[in-house]
């Protein structure tokens, strides 16, 4: 299978960048549907049938938030929820999501969340490059659209989408640039979920993001988890109670792994409700 397989059809079902002219024509007219905003975007998504899980998608979930979101999250692709509702991160994984956010100050609504593969792969498994290659163009587009200054990639096939070949667990928390753009990459929140001893991490680059944004990391390559360690604030305050978050304040000795753990080698979630 080559990532070619699903390509030729693109070109047909989207408006190639620098060619917007065209779009007034409206969809159909010269074989071009446009995609002027993202709305035109998710409607382009939700017919979409370029590669094989379109074929077994219940909704598909082009993405959401802020159309002038200053970060931009990148996941990996639907899970079971998302799949039902149609939205990202609406299961377990975008609980936490949600509650990483929300221990920045921060929340859905201002940012935007979209993911690699916009349709369910079966039974969770990974995408292939051929059905991340054929989605592409809608991620592409809506990064254009939204022009954020930061992205995000959860987890690493969104990495991978910026640096192919290298490894999450040590790219994570550092920011990164690439053709002008600043990526910071962290871990998946499905990952943090089947691995509590990660949240801590997750926690401290989630408080990089917002420094990030605040300006206070403009170099690339800083490890935000060796910077000088603040005086607790209000911040540190809710920030503890959700690293004790219910379920996880008892952390038993025998849940915990070695933390060494190897994220990208860490086994798929049995349970669909994981993602
Ligand atoms: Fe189209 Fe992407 Fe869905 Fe494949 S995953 S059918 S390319 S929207
Ligand atoms: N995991 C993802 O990568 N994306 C979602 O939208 C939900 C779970």
């Amino acid at each position: 299978m080559t990532s070619s397989e699903y390509g030729p059809s693109d070109q047909r079902t989207y408006m190639i960048p620098g060619t917007e002219e065209l779009g007034s024509a409206g969809p159909g007219a010269a074989g071009f549907s446009p995609m002027d905003n993202l709305e035109q975007v998710a409607q382009l998504v939700r017919s979409c049938t370029d590669c094989p899980l379109g074929r077994g998608r219940t909704n598909a979930v082009p993405g959401e938030g802020n159309p002038q979101a200053e970060v931009m999250f990148i996941g990996e692709g639907p899970g079971y929820q998302e799949d039902r509702q149609g939205r990202p991160f609406v299961g377990p994984a975008g609980n936490l999501l949600e509650g990483l956010l929300a221990s920045i100050g921060s929340n859905r609504d201002d940012v935007f969340i979209a993911n690699m593969v916009k349709c369910r792969p079966p039974d969770n498994r990974d995408p292939s490059p051929a059905e991340m290659a054929a989605c592409t163009k809608y991620l592409d587009r809506q990064i254009e659209l939204v022009n954020p200054k930061l992205i995000v990639t959860l987890g690493r096939f969104a990495f991978g989408r910026y640096f192919p070949g290298e490894g999450i667990t040590k790219a994570r928390g550092k920011l990164r640039e690439k053709d002008g753009q600043k990526i910071f990459p962290v871990l998946h929140p499905a990952a943090v979920l089947r691995r509590e001893e990660l949240r801590p991490t997750m926690i401290e680059d989630f408080k990089a993001i917002s420094e990030i944004l605040e300006g206070g990391l403009e170099d690339t390559g800083i490890e935000p988890a060796v910077l000088a360690p603040k005086a607790p604030s209000d911040t540190d305050a809710a920030l503890i109670s959700f690293v004790n978050a219910p379920g996880q304040a008892a952390a038993p000795a025998a849940q915990a792994e070695p933390s060494t753990v190897n994220v990208e080698e860490a086994p798929r979630p049995e349970q669909l409700s994981l993602f």
